[in-house]
């Protein structure tokens, strides 16, 4: 029996900087096969695992009180051994008169991870961390700032998700009870660096009941820096997810400082890989670009991209640069901003201008992480 999140065999780049003690074991760490395996290693007969992913996956971790298929005096100890608490809710911050709320997550060790759940009227959209901070040292995004703590196992990626299937279940959110219908993995961390455990949390999602939520691999939004080893990977899993690839700048020149993982792989490069992507899986994917005031956002850039993009199954997302704390740089003007979409779409290319679903939270969660940790969270970045 393997782990899924150990050891990843596309360690990409940066490894964890301290040993620390392991997150506990959980059913939502292994395949179905494997939960089975787990289960007798425990001692238990295999089914019980069966049982058990059924109360995970589609009852979302309800109270083992409930589980009336496992005898009475045995529901507590199940729970305990195969979905042990791997996060605990510290606190929640919520705007956009309750339809987004951002959840801060501690975890067994202490960390501190956020999700934030977004209701529109037509989905229900997760954004989750893979990792505890970001190895990749972007100077613009907050996670990036405070380098690495460590890799998220797929257990504890997995909790985020179901944590917010269970609050749409029950109707955590105005309008009543719903049902979760995407995630993006748009949070903290690279996913690409944590391969193995995140591709775990995807096959999660995506099983069907009872071994998965049964979410379509379409609904997920695979965000990356450019680790082009991951997305080559990611091709031959054959799975339709959104890729998206955080670019930000057409000119190698300039990306080799916005994304420091550019002069390992360069704008070119991670082009051709996102094409095989979307020759491989049919779907179009998305180029990620931060709007920087004065740094990012000149016509001539605009134009550069256009043509970079045009005959590619690429559009482009638009993203306000949501300032961080202490940095320079800003938002583009409105005007730079409006040109910048008129470029892109005179050579024919689809774009959009995300929203700000969430903004004003992400200050307001960084202060409450800031006391629990004596360091600013990293502000998160919300999907349209
Ligand atoms: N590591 C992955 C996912 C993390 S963040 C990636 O880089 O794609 C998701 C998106 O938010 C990325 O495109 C990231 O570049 C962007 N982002 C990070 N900080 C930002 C900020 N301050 N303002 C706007 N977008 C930001």
């Amino acid at each position: 029996m393997t782990r899924s999140s150990e050891p990843a065999e596309i360690k990409l780049v940066f490894d964890e900087p301290v040993l620390r003690k392991k997150s506990p074991r959980h059913i939502a760490d292994f395949s179905p096969e494997d939960r089975r395996a787990f289960a007798t290693e425990l001692g238990l007969p295999a089914f019980r695992a069966n049982q058990v992913e059924n109360h995970y996956f589609t009852h979302f971790a309800s109270e083992p009180q409930t589980w009336t298929d496992i005898p009475l005096e045995m529901r507590d100890k199940f729970a305990e051994l195969l979905t042990p608490t791997l996060i605990e809710l510290v606190r929640s911050v919520t705007c956009d008169n309750g339809m987004t709320r951002k959840d801060l997550w501690r975890l067994h060790d202490g960390v501190l991870v956020e999700s934030v759940i977004m209701r529109y009227t037509d989905r229900t959209t997760v954004c989750i961390s893979s990792q505890a901070g970001c190895g990749m040292n972007c100077p613009f995004c907050a996670t990036g700032q405070a380098g690495l703590t460590r890799n998220l196992t797929a257990g504890e990626i997995t909790a985020q998700i179901v944590a917010a299937a269970r609050a749409c279940a029950l109707g955590e959110l105005p309008g009543g009870s719903t049902r979760l219908s995407n995630i993006v993995f748009m949070g903290m961390g690279e996913p690409m660096a944590n391969y193995v455990a995140v591709m775990r949390a995807v096959r999660n999602i995506t099983d069907a009941n009872p071994h998965g939520l049964g979410i379509s691999a379409r609904s997920i939004t695979m965000s990356t820096v450019g680790l082009v080893n991951g997305i080559e990977k990611l091709t031959e899993e054959g799975l339709p997810l959104t890729l998206a690839v955080s670019l930000h700048t057409p000119d190698d020149e300039l990306r080799n400082t916005l994304v420091p993982i550019n002069s390992r792989w360069n704008v070119k490069e991670v082009l051709t890989a996102a094409d095989a992507y979307a020759a491989k899986t049919g779907r179009r994917y998305s180029i990620e670009y931060a709007l920087i005031r004065d740094i990012n956002d000149q016509t001539w850039r605009a134009d550069l991209l256009g043509r970079l993009l045009k005959n590619r199954n690429a559009h482009v997302n638009l993203i306000p640069l949501n300032p961080t704390p202490g940095s320079k740089w800003t938002a583009s003007r409105p005007e730079a901003q409006t040109e910048f979409v008129r470029i892109l779409e005179s050579y024919a290319v689809p774009t959009t201008v995300r929203d700000t679903r969430g903004r004003e939270i992400d200050g307001a969660c960084g202060q409450l992480a800031g006391a629990e940790k004596q360091k600013t969270t990293p502000a998160m970045q919300i999907p349209k």
